[in-house]
């Protein structure tokens, strides 16, 4: 019990991610830019879980998501549950399911694909065809991606690639 006390340690206000898949957390925080915040932060890597074998969580003081990074972690990590907590106590949860078509988010590596056209540049689309292990097809050049392939589109940031696989 005590145990259990010291890994959902409480935030004041702020995000709780919960159910990342284990061994994601790391990947979550780098690609939704999330490693960046001063606030505190607790992550917790492989926690037991009664729901899972194993999970990762996040918590972070002072901080809500926005829309995209909300929908970067149902892509990452699709079984998640966010929870905004002001006064020690949730007030909302959320469960951020992944998008049938995921649109601007990620980018097609394919430079001949026409979401790279320089001269008219349009926003990337991509079909989710599997959602775990994840799988999805750009909707213009039909080139299929698999999680660990994936690059978020990321404005005047270096691009950040997907580096861990599922550990199931
Ligand atoms: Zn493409």
């Amino acid at each position: 019990m005590l145990e259990e006390k010291l890994k959902i340690d409480k935030i004041k206000k702020g995000t709780v991610i919960d159910h990342i898949d284990a061994g994601y957390a790391l990947t979550i925080l780098n690609l939704t830019g999330l490693d960046e915040t001063t606030n505190l932060m607790t992550i917790g890597v492989n926690v037991s879980s009664k729901k899972y074998a194993k999970k990762d969580i996040i918590k972070i003081e002072g901080v809500f998501l926005n829309e995209i990074q909300m929908q970067q972690i149902s892509i990452l990590s699709p079984n998640n549950s966010i929870s905004l907590i002001d006064n020690y106590k949730v007030i909302e949860k959320k469960k951020v399911k992944i998008p049938k078509i995921i649109k601007k988010l990620i980018e097609c590596v394919n430079k001949t694909c026409i979401s790279n056209s320089i001269k008219e540049p349009i926003d990337s689309e991509f079909m989710v065809l599997e959602e775990k292990p994840l799988k999805i097809q750009c909707t213009y050049c039909n080139r299929i991606y698999k999680l660990d392939e994936i690059r978020f589109s990321s404005k005047g940031k270096i691009e950040k690639k997907v580096k861990q696989k599922f550990q199931l």
